[in-house]
């Protein structure tokens, strides 16, 4: 079975790449930044939004989606994709980091994760087998392997139990998802569709498949080692030895200085392969995106443009707007006049300090709307900028 195909059609030499990844349900150029869609929603932006906003990826996050509705549900309807209406690609987490920072009455040993939830107080218990099977069913263009995202500062000791349980779960990840991975809920009706798509008919699904290059999921191995660079080594050259689809690295932006986050990322880059994708997973700042974006990351998600928003903190060209401040009360200009993004072209600033006055729920979603497309346009900029020059014309 053909999983992703990673092409890059560019390099800087500072080593950023632009690329693109071709997905069962998308191909998406990169380097991309990812919306967070926790419960199987980007917050209070609806799907139609987000592809016109040119999303092609989002993430789902399987801890959440395993307590309510369920994965089984999900896995009989079809699929993530199917069960939410979003044709292009989705990427699930493995659950660990929510875990970790959630659940109550966590009990880790070498087999897995025994917790409580944060929704009702009933226990459960996460293995890595578990999170794949759960990732399975979720149908996700990519699966990540089962962690523990190891907590900042942790002492070298600490670190090292942690990386050594990262180690062997991404094993025990990787072998689970090799024997199960055709259970997919879609695998069935990609293969339907290329078939259509070879005898030149048209598919009535075809609209949820985006590239008849790619058939089934993708798993990606996570790097872990705290803040220590010689652990970090030594879990890239294990996980390389492993064989994922895909890198990420984990366990950053969890409280430690912005210095020591970018060394980190510079001291894995160099270690995993040229030619499989990269992810720094919960990055970041719109300037730290572009700053990681052309030193070679290939993907980034965050929560940060959404819940932001639903605080009233807008990201713009002209820096951070607190839209609640009563400056704005009758400032007729677009949130951010340098923005393309159908909020901009519509609405004041004076309207959208209205709404989060008011408390009313539209405040969220305009906001939202803006700053996603502040941050996937940052990219977009990066990747043209990655693209060789035209010739100049004469
Ligand atoms: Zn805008």
């Amino acid at each position: 079975m053909v999983s992703l195909q990673f092409q890059i059609l560019a390099e800087s030499p500072a080593g950023g790449r632009r690329g693109r990844l071709i997905l069962p349900h998308q191909t998406v150029e990169t380097p991309v930044f990812m919306p967070v869609g926790t419960q199987g929603t980007v917050k209070a932006v609806p799907q139609d939004a987000l592809e016109s906003l040119g999303a092609e990826i989002i993430l789902g996050n399987t801890y959440h989606l395993y307590l309510r509705p369920g994965h089984e549900p999900i896995r009989r309807m079809g699929g993530l994709h199917k069960f939410m209406s979003w044709p292009r690609a989705l990427l699930t987490d493995s659950g660990g980091f929510q875990v970790f920072s959630l659940s109550s009455l966590r009990k880790v040993t070498d087999d897995g994760v025994q917790f409580r939830s944060h929704l009702d107080g009933s226990s459960h218990f996460f293995t890595p087998e578990h999170s794949i099977d759960i990732q399975i069913a979720l149908g996700a263009d990519i699966v990540m392997a089962f962690d523990e995202c190891t907590e900042y500062p942790a002492d070298r000791a600490r670190a090292e139990k942690s990386l050594r349980l990262t180690m062997a779960w991404a094993q025990r990840s990787r072998d689970h998802f090799r024997a199960h991975q055709h259970e997919v809920p879609w695998r069935n009706q990609i293969e339907q569709d290329q078939a259509s798509h070879e005898r030149g008919v048209p598919h009535p699904s075809s609209a949820w498949v985006g590239s008849h290059e790619a058939h089934t999921q993708s798993l990606f191995g996570i790097v872990q080692g705290g803040m220590h660079r010689d652990l970090r080594r030594q879990c890239a050259e294990r996980l390389v030895e492993m064989d994922f689809d895909g890198y990420a690295i984990g366990g950053l932006s969890v409280g430690e200085p912005r210095d020591l986050t970018l060394e980190i990322i510079s001291e894995v880059l160099p270690l995993l392969p040229k030619d499989k994708p990269r992810y720094v997973m919960g990055v970041g700042y719109p300037d730290e995106i572009e700053q990681y974006a052309r030193l070679g990351v290939d993907m980034m998600d965050c929560v940060l443009p959404t819940r932001a928003a639903r605080h009233a903190l807008l990201f713009t060209s002209e820096g951070r707007l607190n839209i609640k401040n009563k400056q704005f009360a009758e400032d007729q200009s677009p949130p951010d006049p340098a923005c393309q993004c159908p909020v901009c072209r519509r609405y004041s600033r004076a309207y959208l300090r209205h709404l989060v006055q008011a408390n009313e729920p539209l405040s969220a979603t305009l906001n939202s709307i803006h700053n996603l497309a502040y941050y996937l346009e940052i990219m977009q900029r990066v990747r043209k900028s990655l693209e060789p020059n035209p010739a100049p014309a004469n």
